[in-house]
C-alpha cells in the first residue's frame, strides 16, 4: 500500500514538474524572444456597425517559438504577469504597434491602433511616462492609440488607478473597458473612470444568434453604456444574424471573424487597400 501511494505522489509531482520546468524555461527565454524578433503582433481590424468603415485595430500579441511551435497569448501574457515581466512585454507591442501606426499615417491612413493592458501595468509607477514617450518616439498622436483595460485592471486598486487613467487620458488617448459584463463588473467605476468606451466580452456575443439571454445582456450594456455616455464594441462577432441584432440595438462598433481574423501587418494593408478601393 505504502509503495502504490509513494508512486502516487511521484506521478503528480512529475507533471506539476514539467508544467513548471516548462513554465520557467518560457519565462527566462521571453526577453531573448523579443530581441530575436519570435514575439510579433498581428492586428483585427474594428469597423464602425452602420458604415462598415475600419475605425481601428487592436493589436494581439503572438509567440513563435523555435521549438513549441505557436504558443497563444492566453499561456503566457499571465506567466509575464507573474514573473514580473508584463512591463517590458507590453513595451515591446506598444513599440510594435506605434511603429505600425506610423507606417500607416505615412501612407496617409489615420488608423487608430488598439493596445492591451494587463491589471499589473497599472500599478507601475513609471507607466504613464513610458507610454508618452513611446508616443513621442514614433510620432503618433496620443488620439490614435487606444488602451484596452481588463476588468479587473481597474478594480485592483481603484484609487491609483484612478489617477493613471486620468495620467493616461492627459495624453489624449482613448480608454476601452474590455471584457465587459465578466468578473467584477461595477457600474459606478464606468461613471467614476475616465472611460470611453466599453467592449461586450464575447462570451455574451457568441451565444447571441441562438440565446435570447445573451441578447438581453448585450442590450442591457448597449443601453447602459450609451446612458453614460460611452460608445460600445462587440468583439466576437462570428455570423451575419448578430452583426445585425447588434446593429439594430445601436451598437458602434464591431470586431469578429465575421469581419476579419487578426491579420500580419501585410496582409492587412492588402485588406485595407481592397476596401478603401
Ligand atoms: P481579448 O483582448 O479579449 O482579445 C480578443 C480575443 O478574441 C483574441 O484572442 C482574438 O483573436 C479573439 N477573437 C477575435 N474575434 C473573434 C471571434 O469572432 N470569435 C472568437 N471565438 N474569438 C475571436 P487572442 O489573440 O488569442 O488573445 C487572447 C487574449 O490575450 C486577449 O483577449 C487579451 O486578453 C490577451 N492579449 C493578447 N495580446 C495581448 C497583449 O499584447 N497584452 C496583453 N496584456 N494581453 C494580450
Ligand atoms: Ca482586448
Ligand atoms: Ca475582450
Ligand atoms: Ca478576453
Amino acid at each position: 500500500a505504502a509503495a502504490s501511494e509513494s508512486s502516487g505522489v511521484a506521478s503528480y509531482h512529475q507533471v506539476l514538474d514539467q508544467q513548471s520546468l516548462r513554465r520557467l524555461q518560457l519565462g527566462t527565454e521571453l526577453e531573448q524572444a523579443m530581441a530575436d524578433g519570435h514575439i510579433s503582433v498581428v492586428f483585427q481590424p474594428i469597423i464602425d456597425a452602420r458604415t462598415s468603415d475600419i475605425v481601428s485595430v487592436e493589436t494581439l500579441v503572438r509567440w513563435a517559438h523555435p521549438r513549441f511551435g505557436a504558443i497563444p497569448p492566453d499561456d503566457f501574457i499571465h506567466l509575464a504577469e507573474q514573473i514580473g515581466r508584463i512591463g517590458p512585454l507590453t513595451d515591446h507591442v506598444l513599440d510594435l504597434a506605434l511603429a505600425r501606426c506610423r507606417r500607416w499615417l505615412d501612407q496617409d491612413i489615420a488608423l487608430s491602433v488598439a493596445v492591451n493592458l494587463s491589471a499589473r501595468c497599472l500599478a507601475e509607477p513609471d507607466l504613464v511616462e513610458r507610454v508618452q514617450r513611446a508616443l513621442r518616439r514614433h510620432g503618433v498622436p496620443g488620439e490614435l492609440l487606444i488602451l484596452e483595460l481588463t476588468e479587473g485592471s481597474v478594480v485592483d486598486d481603484s484609487v491609483r488607478s484612478s489617477n493613471v487613467l486620468t495620467d493616461l487620458h492627459a495624453l489624449g488617448l482613448r480608454l476601452s473597458m474590455d471584457d465587459f459584463g465578466t468578473g467584477y463588473s461595477s457600474l459606478s467605476q464606468l461613471r467614476q473612470l475616465p472611460i470611453d468606451e466599453v467592449k461586450i466580452d464575447k462570451s455574451f456575443v457568441l451565444g447571441m444568434s441562438t440565446s435570447q439571454g445573451e441578447s438581453f445582456i448585450a442590450r442591457s450594456i448597449i443601453e447602459l453604456a450609451h446612458n453614460l455616455g460611452l460608445r460600445v464594441v462587440a468583439e466576437g462577432v462570428e455570423d451575419e444574424l448578430t452583426r445585425k441584432l447588434l446593429t439594430e440595438m445601436g451598437c458602434d462598433k464591431l470586431q469578429g471573424f465575421l469581419v476579419s481574423r487578426p491579420l500580419a501587418d501585410d496582409v492587412l494593408e492588402k485588406w485595407l487597400l481592397a476596401r478603401t478601393g
